[in-house]
């Protein structure tokens, strides 16, 4: 019988990149890598709620699906350019940060070109073990076997805890699916600090020019991410290596340190502008961006109208807002890969947290599976802050593809499967 394929659940950038990285290998390799992917989504997408039209790239191009990995890749940010002819114009433009929209299409651009790999609007919905291979079950009833697994099935909403969805209630990874059915609001309220809690502040507020948009957060002011280039070494490869090395105490005092290059902060750009609109308002005497600073939710009450209670943590005053729409971008936690796991999941070894144990090679250690289970993300406790972010992303798949490589035991490879899987 011809030995199943890798099967690799979750088809985002992470295991695109890892998708390309395979291709590459295959193109001159005298064994080719048999892989298949599962995606839920009829087709590609990367966070299309949040693809607002000014947004940018939180990252360099360069650190596209491959050029930290392979400079020469075919499938690198600069010859999509040179494919859809702006390159000249790209280089004009003098950024290292092209808009999201750009960035997505690009990543439509490659996830095309391994498209026979994948097969969309295929949910996994459960792993188990046959004692030789992996069977992942997905929605439609299929059961395919695999060999090793690898899981990037990315970032989920993250709400506060007793917040009800509603028609007028999301998370922000809803906003461009579901703004159109909001008309003529006369107050939109925007809760959290963050860089996708200020743009959709900054996206309301262009939208709807006769609204109100509050934003309430508990900080004092926006904070501004640090993209200072000593900082952004902790996205390195090699800060990788140091923080997968590091004891408990100094990995808490790094993320301590350094959070800021991610969570809860905002582009620098993007603070200017919110203060830029908030400044020009209050010459024009009508304040249509009001800002609730040290402040929270106290209360949500859902009628006609979403009628909020903003408290202010300092004096504990109360103020209530009646909104046509409450935005909660309280951030993403990543999707726990051990819901799809089942019983499996009993068998990968934890630490003295409870967390997953994981290897440098993002293995999850637990050896009496048939395979490996590889995660492209859910590892920040274990290799930092990259874990969720698309830094580290080419280099981290070429990581991966090369441990399964190390793994493979040389006789056992089918040409045959695998010459007919990437046909
Ligand atoms: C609005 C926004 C902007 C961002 N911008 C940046 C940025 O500029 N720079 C940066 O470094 N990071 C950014 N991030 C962080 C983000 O996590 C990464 O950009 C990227 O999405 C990580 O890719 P991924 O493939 O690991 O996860 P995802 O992009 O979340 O992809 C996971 C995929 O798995 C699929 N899936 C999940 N469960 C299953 C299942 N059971 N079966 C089948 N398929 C499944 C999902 O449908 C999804 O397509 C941003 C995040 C957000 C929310």
């Amino acid at each position: 019988m011809p030995m199943p394929p890798e099967f690799d659940v979750g088809f985002g950038p992470s295991n695109l990149a890892l998708a390309i990285a395979v291709a590459e290998y295959n193109e001159t390799a005298a064994e080719p890598v048999a892989v298949r992917f599962l995606e839920r989504q009829p087709r590609f997408g990367w966070h299309r709620g949040m693809l607002l039209a000014d947004a940018t790239m939180q990252v360099s191009f360069l650190k596209d699906l491959v050029t930290m990995r392979n400079p020469v890749s075919r499938f690198s940010f600069l010859c999509y350019l040179h494919e859809r002819g702006r390159l000249v114009d790209f280089v004009n433009h003098k950024t290292f940060f092209p808009l999201r929209v750009e960035f997505h299409d690009y990543l439509e651009w490659a996830a095309a070109k391994v498209a026979g790999q994948v097969g969309y609007g295929r949910e996994a919905i459960s792993v188990r073990s046959d004692g030789e291979w992996f069977e992942v079950r997905t929605a439609d009833g299929e059961v395919c076997r695999a060999r090793n697994l690898v899981l990037g099935t990315g970032l989920r909403p993250k709400l506060p805890e007793g917040a009800l969805p509603s028609e007028r209630v999301w998370h922000n990874s809803e906003l461009l699916h579901r703004v159109g059915s909001i008309r003529a609001p006369r107050r939109c309220v925007v809760v959290g600090a963050g860089q996708s809690a200020a743009e959709s502040a900054a996206f309301l507020h262009d939208r709807f020019p006769e609204a109100e948009v509050c934003a309430v957060f508990s900080r004092y002011g926006y904070s501004p991410s640090d993209d200072s280039s000593f900082a952004n070494r902790i996205f390195d490869p090699d800060g990788v290596d140091a923080y997968y090395s590091a004891p408990e105490s100094v990995k808490q005092r790094l993320m301590n340190y350094h959070g800021s290059t991610n969570y809860s902060a905002v582009d620098i750009e993007l603070i200017d502008d919110l203060y830029r609109r908030s400044y020009r308002e209050k010459v024009q005497g009508r304040e249509r961006l009001r800002i609730f600073n040290v402040s929270r939710l106290a209360d949500v009450f859902e009628d006609e109208k979403v009628r909020v209670a903003v408290e202010s943590s300092a004096t504990g005053e109360k103020t209530v807002l009646d909104a046509d729409l409450l935005v909660y971008a309280t951030g993403y936690r990543p999707a726990d890969p051990t819901g799809l796991l089942g019983a499996l999941g009993g068998h990968c070894r934890r630490d003295e947290h409870g967390r997953l144990r994981v290897e440098r090679d993002y293995r999850l250690v637990a050896p009496d599976l048939p395979g490996a289970i590889y995660l492209q993300g859910g590892t920040e406790h274990t290799h930092g802050i990259t874990s969720s972010l698309l830094s580290n992303t080419a280099v981290r798949a070429g990581e991966i593809l090369a441990s399964v490589l190390d793994r493979r035991p040389a006789a056992e490879w089918a040409p045959e499967y695998a010459a007919k899987e990437l046909a």
